[in-house]
Parts: structure tokens; sequence; C-alpha cells
């Protein structure tokens, strides 16, 4: 029987619903697969990165996918660089797209104070325009600005690690799909990143342990040698065997030298025995430090003359008043003066500098000794750490560690900087006091 035209004209529009289901339905199919293979390729990619820039690196690959995304940038913590304690890593995908790299990253750094309590300042960022992608021309001339920013934070275990930003010249270019390829990128990346920070964790458990038992076969021998000395020579004088009043004081002198040094282990000893159960205070009050650090330099005078090397003091006659506690204050100098001379050559030259910049003191220890090799630099400031065959020259290796602690307390940093056989620099800085004056010491 032939249809009805009605008839017809319903079965046409059904048809053309199915056929509008099943395109969808071919889309939506496209869409999961497209998304569960770049999930695949990510995690296939990400799994085996052991290094946490790696991760990014990878993920930056990815987010040139995300179309119409021209510039995107990775905020992670940069714990090996205490200056620039963070570190924004920017990718360009567009010639000419540079200009976007400042606001993309003022922008990101704000997102992130937003999100986190962590207070980050942009000169304490280093900003690395990743090179792999970095256009050969650079066409600064061209002016443009950011007109899409989506920024997302990469949170491990309730706490936010960081942030990942992207940016376009372009309007509007997220839509729910974006959005959740973004997601998931930023999710894979943060599963990366802390599973580098947990691979190197356990590295650095590994190590303190390690270091641990080197440092009791070490504090043994640091221990017995002033003591040997001091008993040797006590013996010798006791028996009557240096009747010479010259020989006489020249070993009473060893004597008194060798009880100071073991006195300092013990002090070393008690203090990380503070530090480990918590009872580690300083006391601050309101001082200059003008007359501390005199006094700690001229406690080497004689010292370094020994060795013929030359103290200079680059120190301003006026110093602010600072709130300090100035015996452990003095315990960090008398450790970096007492290593730059340790570590010196004979006939060299240590400098003690005293900046007051922005709202901190900087002091500096610089000398042209032996140096430190790169690969030890991240490890100074651990504890028990000591450079091995360090020329000859013994230590518990716990003076770096007590002085990082000290200058923490005092809300400041120390970090160092070195050339293996060149020399090295030991820096510390110190908040300034709003209500601080000048004081001639
Ligand atoms: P210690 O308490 O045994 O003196 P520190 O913690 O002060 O140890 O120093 C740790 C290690 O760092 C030293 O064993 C040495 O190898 C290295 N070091 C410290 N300062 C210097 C320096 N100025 N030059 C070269 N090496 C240094």
């Amino acid at each position: 029987m032939p249809l009805a035209d009605g008839e017809r004209g319903n079965d046409k529009e059904e048809s053309q619903v199915i056929t509008n289901h099943m395109n969808e339905y071919a889309t939506q199919k496209e869409e999961i697969i497209d998304s569960s293979s770049l999930l695949y390729e990510l995690s296939r990619d990400l799994v085996s990165i052991l290094d946490g820039y790696q991760v990014v690196s990878v993920a930056l690959n990815y987010l040139a996918k995300v179309p119409d995304c021209q510039v995107a940038g990775f905020l992670v913590e940069d714990n090996a660089n205490p200056e620039q304690p963070w570190r924004f890593t920017v990718r360009i995908y567009r010639l000419g797209w540079e200009s976007l790299v400042p606001q993309l990253t003022q922008r990101t750094i704000d997102a992130m104070q937003t999100v986190s309590e962590h207070i980050i300042q942009l000169n304490k960022v280093s900003i690395i325009v990743d090179g792999e992608r970095q256009p050969d021309r650079v066409l600064s001339q061209v002016n443009r600005e950011l007109r899409s920013f989506a920024s997302l934070p990469l949170i491990m275990r309730q706490q936010v690690i960081g942030m990942v930003s992207i940016g376009s010249g372009e309007k509007s270019i997220f839509n729910e799909g974006i959005v959740r390829l973004l997601s998931t990128i930023t999710n894979q990346a943060t599963i990366a990143i802390s599973n580098c920070r947990y691979i190197e964790q356990m590295a650095a458990a590994r190590q303190s342990e390690r270091l641990k038992s080197e440092f009791i076969s070490n504090i043994s021998h640091e221990l017995r040698t002033p003591l040997h000395s001091i008993r040797g020579f006590t013996k010798l004088m006791l028996q009557g065997k240096v009747p010479d009043p010259g020989t006489q004081k020249e070993f009473l002198t060893i004597i008194d030298n060798q009880s100071e040094h073991l006195g300092k282990l013990i002090d070393n000893l008690l203090d990380i025995s503070r530090l480990e159960s918590g009872r580690f205070q300083i006391q601050k009050r309101h001082m200059s430090i003008k007359n501390t650090t005199q006094d700690a330099v001229e406690s080497f005078y004689s010292l370094a003359s020994e060795k013929g090397i030359v103290i200079n003091e680059d120190i301003p006659a006026t110093l602010p008043e600072l709130e300090v506690d100035g015996e452990r204050l003095r315990q960090v100098m008398v450790n970096l003066l007492s290593n730059a001379i340790k570590f010196s050559n004979d006939g060299g030259s240590v400098t003690v500098k005293i900046e007051v910049k922005d709202s901190e003191l900087m002091m500096q220890v610089t000398d042209h000794g032996i140096g430190i090799l790169e690969e030890v630099m991240p490890h100074l400031f651990e504890r028990f750490f000591r450079v091995k065959d360090s020329a000859g020259v013994g230590g518990a290796g716990l003076g770096l560690y007590i002085s990082k602690q000290i200058i923490e307390a005092h809300g400041g940093r120390i970090w160092a900087e070195s050339k293996a056989g060149e020399g090295s620099t030991f820096s510390f800085t110190l908040p300034l006091n709003q209500a601080g004056g000048d004081s001639h010491g």
C-alpha cells in the first residue's frame, strides 16, 4: 500500500534523526578513542621518567596538541635553587607569540597565590624558555594580548605543588573537551612529578643512612685524634722529658688547641642532639652584628697568618640593628671562616663581605682554595656530609648543617657557590627588622 505524504515525511525526519544520532555517536566514539589513546601515550611517555623537569618537557609536548594554544608553562618548586625556589618553564608554540610570556608568567604566579599560601615573588622565579620548540626567529615587534588563559593547579596529597597554564591570543579557545584534555595532562604530569620526588626522597633516605654510619666511624676518629695528642704531650711533660721552657710552651699550646678542637666537636654533637629532639632554640635580641662579625673575623687573624693567608674585610662602617641570637650567629661566621681558611692554599686570601640590600643583610665568605665539585654541591648542607678526602682535612660534617638550621631559624637563607680548583663563596642572608636603626657597632 502506498504511503501517505505525511507518513513519508515522518520517515524522512526519523531517518534524519537516526543519522544525526549515529554521527554524534561516531564523533563521541572518536573523541573517546582520541582521549584514551592520548592518555595511553602520555602515561607511556611519562612512566619511565625519573627527573621532574623531563616530565615538564614531555607534558609541554602534549599541551602543543591543544588547538590554538600558543604558549604554555609549568610552574614547579625547584629545591636545588634556594635563590630562585620556583621554576617556570615556558614553551611558545607559534612564531611571534613570545610577547605572551611575561603575561603568562605573571598570571600563573597570581593563580598560584590564590590557590595556595605559597608566597612567590616574580624575582624569585627562574623563567626558562624551553629550548626545544623555541622559534628561531624572534618577532618582538608583535605585541599580542593574552585573550584566552587557563591555569590548573598541580595537586599532590592535598597540597598545591605547582601550576600549569596555557594561553592564546585567540578569543575563547576553551570548550569542555579542551578543559578535559588539560586536566588529563595536568593529572598525569602531577603523578609523574610526585613519583620522581618519591624516588628522590628514597635515594636521600638511603644516602642519609649511609652518612650516619660513616659519621659514627668518623666521629670516633675525630675524637680520638686530639685526645691522643693531648695525652701524648701531657705524658711527656709529666715524665719531665721536656725541660726546655720554649718547648714546654709549644707543647702546652698544642694541648690547648687540641682541647679547644675537642670542645667544638662536643658542642656540635650537642647541637645535633638538640636539633634531633626539637630542643634547639635561638634567643634573639635587638643588636648590632658589627661587633659579632669583627670578633669572629679577628679570632682568625693568627690562624690565617700562620698559613700566610690574608683576610680582606669589605664591611660597611655602619650596619643596621637586627633581631638575632648573637652567639649563634658568631657560630655560623666562625664555621664559614674556619672552612675558608682550612680549604685555602697557603699564601691565599679570604674575603668577608657584608652588604645591605632590599630587605636583607647578606654576608659572604669567599676563598680561592680547593673549591667543591659540582656533583656534591647539593649535599653540602646535609647532616654528616663531608667531601671525601678533602685535602685530608678532618671534620665531622656538622658545621654547615648546623649553620643552615641557625640561619633558617632567623628567617634567612644560606647557600654556596663554588668551582673545583678555583674556590668557594658561602653566603647567608638575614631579614632586616622594620624598626631597626643604624648602629655604629
Ligand atoms: P665540618 O663540620 O666537618 O667542618 P662542614 O659541614 O663545615 O663540615 O663542611 C662539610 C664539607 O664541605 C667539608 O668536609 C668540606 O669538604 C666542604 N667544604 C665546606 N666549606 C668548604 C670550602 N670553603 N672549600 C671547600 N670545601 C668546603
